[in-house]
């Protein structure tokens, strides 16, 4: 089986993408913009540190108490919009309850959403224009590139249809060429469409339950999901009962959380460029 190793695909793009930062005339900023303290938030958003810091990207952090009204956030994403110091701006999910997660993503900027989660760049990736891409579904794709795994032609399954994760991941891979089925909690016979997938893609948040039956000998497996148990990581898929069975497959930890974390990195780059045309 081949071991889709994310920690190794992600030290192998910071070395390319800092080498893009030093090439530039000045330096990409990104700012997080965090409310509450949700643990799993705090780990993601140092990673997130630490990685843009590694590839010489400036990352600023803003965290916001759980009280914080609307119109607080949505006052200081227009005025992030505006400075043109800040390359990309991502409001990391979840919020709590009391805010509208859509209008306030829906507040930054396209050229500033680095995260992909705006209607506008949804909008140009399902029709295939220039945007950008969703940070997960972009590391997937790019995962699956970096392995030389062939897409075009091939049975997607994708396995939860989050605004997030699993809707994006559908255009993603159509824009490949795959063919693709999408399924989620109301399926019924789930087996029935994973043990059909060339290349199977499981995001529900929902620890070991793609079990090897689930599964199609020689498949390409990619495990989106992160889940502690025992405080140990563990993915959507039981991983040792299909290491005998499936051509390639990532590992939970380090295999999309990290294409995640440098996908996001590229995003920005990718903004500090298109803003700065002579
Ligand atoms: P989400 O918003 O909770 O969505 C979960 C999806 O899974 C929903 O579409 C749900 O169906 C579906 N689902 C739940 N139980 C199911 C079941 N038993 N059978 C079939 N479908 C089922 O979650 P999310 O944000 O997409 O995240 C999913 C997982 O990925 C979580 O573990 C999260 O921590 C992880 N994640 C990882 C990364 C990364 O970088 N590796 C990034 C984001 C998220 P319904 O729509 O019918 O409810």
């Amino acid at each position: 089986m081949i071991l889709m190793d994310g920690k190794k695909l992600q030290e192998e793009m910071i070395n390319e993408l800092s080498e893009e930062v030093k090439s530039l005339n000045g330096k990409p900023k990104l700012v997080i913009i965090q409310v509450g303290n949700n643990e799993a938030s705090n780990k993601y958003i140092n990673q997130k540190i630490r990685v843009g810091s590694n590839i010489g990207i400036e990352v600023e952090h803003i965290k916001y108490e759980e009280t914080v009204t609307e119109d607080e956030i949505l006052n200081k994403i227009d005025s992030l919009n505006n400075d043109k110091e800040v390359s990309g701006i991502i409001v990391q999910l979840p919020l709590p309850k009391h805010l509208d997660s859509y209008t306030i993503v829906n507040r930054v900027a396209a050229s500033k959403d680095v995260d992909g989660l705006t209607s506008v760049n949804l909008g140009n990736l399902f029709g295939k224009k220039n945007c950008f891409v969703p940070c997960t579904a972009l590391g997937v794709v790019e995962m699956l590139h970096r392995y030389n795994i062939n897409i075009e032609g091939k049975h997607a399954v994708i396995v939860g249809r989050s605004q997030l994760v699993g809707k994006p991941l559908i255009a993603c891979l159509l824009n490949e060429n795959a063919t693709v089925t999408v399924t989620h909690s109301k399926t019924v016979d789930l087996k029935e469409y994973t043990s059909k997938a060339d290349i199977l893609i499981v995001a529900i948040g929902q620890a070991n339950f793609i079990k090897e039956d689930m599964v199609k000998d020689n498949a390409v497996v990619v495990d989106v999901g992160i889940n502690v148990i025992d405080n140990k990581l563990t993915g959507d898929v039981d991983f040792n009962s299909l290491t005998d069975k499936v051509y390639a497959m990532t590992p939970v930890p380090n295999g999309v959380g990290r294409m995640t974390v440098i996908s996001l990195m590229k995003n920005v780059i990718k903004a500090y460029n298109e803003q700065n045309i002579d």
